[in-house]
């Protein structure tokens, strides 16, 4: 008989957690989605909620957390720069103080614990693609250090509770994933253009559009999350989890404005600062190690993810 795993999701409301409570929903697991809503809202998960197996606390992870789990996901933490730039001190908090405490309950009842750190670690790097052997370029003392730096220090953490405490721990690195459910107002790049280009408003490319990054659906990303969970207990990471395609936000604004069939122009504003140039990610280890790779690209992703944002503004 199957047996459920009880599955904690923390930041489980959202963008990337909702996506993550509805596929292990869909495996058969229990999952209980921990969210203090800060940016999380029950909208991503209205169509879980009347699922037996599915349970959601509002807790802040900075508070410690008693419950009985098998497995981890650490996700709690705002993600975009407008949000976790809003108070610094408690993204700092979250990804510290929530990443103990997370650590502190995986301990106690021996569960395996993932944690969704980032390719912000790497900051504005010198080294192209980005490999998992690189120790990054990050300024700490910037308007972006409290991201950067405190998912740095989790990862200090994560790795500390396992030499020191043999805990199971899954470290992945995640470069700039997108699709629906992605918060409207959080001023990343992808929801922005794609909400500017809807509207026929300006697309606000920051600087001169030159910078690049790499994007990657959020199903390709929720797979290579399961897959690095059920690796081998010896297999602890940090591994890259992205998509290695590579546009310029010019790139980026232009494609976005051509699928929507868009008025808007292009209108160049200020970059902020501590802007990487350039990131995408390498993934070989990943394709070693989970058999992974992305393989939904650019204009597939943005098709879906258009027609999320076209409903949303119908409602
Ligand atoms: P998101 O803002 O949509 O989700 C974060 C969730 O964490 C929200 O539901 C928020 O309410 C919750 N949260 C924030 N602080 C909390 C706290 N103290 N206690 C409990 N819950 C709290 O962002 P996302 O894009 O879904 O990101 C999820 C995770 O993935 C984050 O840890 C983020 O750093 C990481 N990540 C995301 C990306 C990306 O491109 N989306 C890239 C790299 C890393
Ligand atoms: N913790 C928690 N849930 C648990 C166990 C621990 O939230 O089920 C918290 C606890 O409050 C502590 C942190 O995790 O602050 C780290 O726990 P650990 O056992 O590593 O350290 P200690 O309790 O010895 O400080
Ligand atoms: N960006 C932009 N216009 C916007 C929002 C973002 O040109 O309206 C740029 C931003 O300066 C950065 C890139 O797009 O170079 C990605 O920004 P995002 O905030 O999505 O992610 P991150 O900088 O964390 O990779």
């Amino acid at each position: 008989m199957h047996s459920r795993k009880r599955i904690l999701v923390t930041g489980g409301a959202g963008f990337l957690g909702s996506h993550l409570c509805e596929r292990l929903l869909n495996e058969g697991q229990d999952v209980l989605c921990v969210d203090n809503f800060f940016t999380g809202t029950k909208d991503n998960l209205i169509h879980l909620l009347a699922n037996p197996h599915f349970e959601v606390m509002r807790h802040d992870v900075t508070f410690p957390l008693y419950v009985e789990v098998d497995e981890i996901y650490n996700l709690a933490c705002p993600a975009s720069p407008i949000h976790y730039q809003y108070d610094p001190v408690q993204t700092t908090k979250t990804s510290v103080h929530g990443a103990i405490n997370m650590l502190g309950l995986a301990k106690r009842v021996q569960a395996k614990i993932l944690q969704a750190s980032t390719s912000e670690v790497y900051g504005d790097p010198e080294i192209h693609p980005q490999p998992e052997s690189y120790w990054g370029r990050v300024n700490p003392i910037g308007i972006r250090s409290c991201y950067d730096e405190g998912k740095r220090c989790a990862e200090t953490l994560f790795f500390d509770y396992h030499r020191q405490h043999q805990l199971r721990i899954k470290v992945a690195r995640i470069f700039n994933t997108y699709g629906p459910r992605m918060h409207p107002n959080d001023g990343r790049v992808v929801s922005n253009f794609i909400l500017q280009a809807l509207r026929n408003e300006p697309i606000t490319v920051f600087g001169d559009g030159t910078q690049t990054r790499s994007f990657c659906y959020v199903d390709d990303l929720i797979e290579g999350f399961i897959r690095l969970m059920n690796t081998e207990n010896e297999f602890i990471g940090p591994i890259n989890l992205g998509n290695p395609g590579e546009f310029t936000i010019l790139e980026l604004a232009e494609k976005i404005v051509e699928m929507t069939e868009s008025k808007s122009t292009i209108d160049l504003r200020p970059l902020p600062s501590d802007d990487p140039r350039q990131r995408k990610p390498d993934i070989t280890l990943a394709g070693e190690k989970l058999k992974w790779k992305p393989e939904i690209n650019l204009e597939k992703g943005l098709t879906k993810t258009i027609k999320y944002f076209a409903d949303l503004q119908k409602k």
